[in-house]
């Protein structure tokens, strides 16, 4: 297969501006999870693809790369975010083939990313140093400097947000960015690559190498060039990525998933929740991090919001990416059979509504119905894990306390949401939820380039997105000098 039109192989590495074999000369098949056929093949890239990959980036920061003032890396990135728009249909269709995704969510992650290169290359120049008053004859002041070369690995579903928050980021601050995409979705980043490239970021600064995580991605995470590592995906690889980088005590930034609640108070305009409630749950399939999966409501209007949810649901239709329905299939057969599970540990509970997979889905897609589930305990496990399909859970509180106690009452803490008019109520929630987000009034699942994003507890630790994520792309020089 041709990614056109940047002709591109993607059975190749993206190594200092080249297109490069992977020394192994592997490659690994990748499988269009709409109908289960091999869409190309890909680059098995391992250790020595790493070294290279590290190499190059080293010999960026010690050559243009590393000498571009920061106005001039802001320009660079402002000028790729505009070539991404460029090519705004051709990414959208690699993105949708790859993961999945219904064509229309597919487009506005190419447009996200497009936004996070235009606010990362508008911050590169933004991030100062501060001047510190400190003994008589001294002049002391800080230095923000890159930490030199970044890894970066990244999951399948949401491939080109990730990269425009990640990368974007750390290249705003002067690093050089190794990127390990995952196995089952990396064309976009491919792709972005070359357009990078042809955009005018100098040879190295971005280099990818797609291949498995416990080969290339365990490769990067333990190799000695890499001074800092931004991880998303589950929360067994961020623990085995933050026990490995801790052999160099290199910093991590880990992004791992959540168990995100909204809550409903009798108050709300539920009208305007709706859309919230249900979008929240489905979007990617519900393969999002910050997903809502759990629905908390106040028991006046418990029923309300269950009727309004079900009937939502049972209107819902799932088919191929390129159909562009609701809801497309999950990334692979290995994650639809992980839902299933969650869905067969559920056969006990009420089921309220469950949409439909369209006749016309391929036999071998890798679909699974969205199905929603009322009256289910806050302990029980739909309600505590993660299930990373389109599968959500409504539970009914009495009060504010009884609210907090079940929302905060899982081991994640990413995103929360409240629904309420009462503007004390929101201030008191909006401290009492345990979550790196709270949304009053709306739901952010995935969205918000300006807006810090990261959570506490299993769901990790660091901030990426908005200009946060700049702190943790760069490191704190203190320069005291004294001059009598
Ligand atoms: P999921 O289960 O949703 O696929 P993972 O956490 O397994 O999420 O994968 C997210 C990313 O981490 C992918 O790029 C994957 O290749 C990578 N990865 C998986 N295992 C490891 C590992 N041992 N070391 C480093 N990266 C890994």
């Amino acid at each position: 297969m041709t990614l056109r039109p940047m002709n591109i192989d993607p059975a190749f590495c993206f190594i200092g501006g080249a297109w490069v074999a992977p020394q192994s000369g592997q490659s690994l098949p990748l499988i269009n999870p709409s109908d289960g056929t091999q869409l190309c093949e890909i680059a098995r890239g391992q250790g020595d693809d790493i070294h290279a990959a590290v190499a190059a980036a080293e010999a960026a920061l010690a050559g243009d790369w590393g000498k571009a003032t920061a106005a001039e890396r802001g320009r660079i990135l402002a000028a790729i975010g505009r070539a991404v728009l460029t090519h705004v249909d051709h990414l959208a269709e690699l993105e949708a083939m790859d993961v999945g995704k219904p064509l229309k969510q597919a487009r506005a992650d190419v447009l996200a990313l497009a936004r996070y290169l235009e606010f990362y290359g508008g911050a590169a120049d933004k991030l100062h140093g501060e001047t510190i008053p400190y003994l008589d004859g001294y002049t002391v002041y800080t230095l923000r400097e890159p930490h030199g070369v970044t890894g970066h690995i990244i999951p399948w579903n949401y491939p080109m947000q990730i990269i425009g928050r990640s990368i974007g980021a750390a290249l705003a601050m002067g690093n050089a960015c190794v990127l390990k995409p995952a196995e089952e979705a990396c064309l976009t980043a491919l792709a972005f690559a070359q357009i990078a490239h042809d955009a005018g970021l100098p040879a190295g600064a971005l280099n990818v190498v797609p291949g498995l995580g416990a080969e290339a991605g365990a490769a990067l995470t333990a190799h000695s060039g890499v001074h800092h590592i931004s991880f998303t995906g589950s929360v067994g690889v961020g623990r085995l990525i933050q026990q490995t980088a801790a052999t160099h005590i290199v910093p991590v930034t880990l992004e791992l998933g959540g168990k995100s609640p909204q809550v409903v108070f009798e108050d709300a305009d539920l009208d305007a929740a709706l859309p919230f409630l249900v979008n929240a749950g489905i979007q990617n399939a519900g393969q999002t991090c910050s997903a809502s999966s759990r629905i908390l409501v106040h028991h006046k209007v418990y029923d309300e919001v269950v009727e309004k949810m079900a009937s939502r649901y049972s209107a819902l239709r799932a088919g191929p990416a390129m159909a562009d329905l609701d809801v497309g299939p999950l990334v692979s057969d290995r994650q639809r059979d992980i839902v299933q599970g969650f869905l067969d540990q559920g056969k006990d509970l009420t089921m309220a509504a469950q949409g439909k997979v369209v006749d016309e889905a391929p036999a071998g897609g890798a679909y699974c119905a969205p199905t929603l589930f009322t009256d289910v305990a806050p302990e029980h496990c739909l309600a505590q894990d993660e299930i990373f399909g389109p599968v959500q859970v409504v539970i009914p509180f009495d009060d504010e306390a009884q609210a907090i106690e079940i929302a905060n009452g899982t081991d994640f803490g990413l995103v929360a949401s409240i629904w309420s008019r009462d503007g004390a109520r929101q201030m008191r929630m909006a401290k009492a939820l345990r979550a790196g987000q709270v949304f009053v009034n709306n739901y952010g699942a995935g969205g918000g380039v300006e807006l810090p994003f990261g959570g506490t507890g299993l769901s990790g630790h660091g901030r990426e997105k908005g200009f946060e994520a700049l702190y943790g792309f760069s490191m704190l020089k203190t320069v005291a000098a004294y001059h009598g």
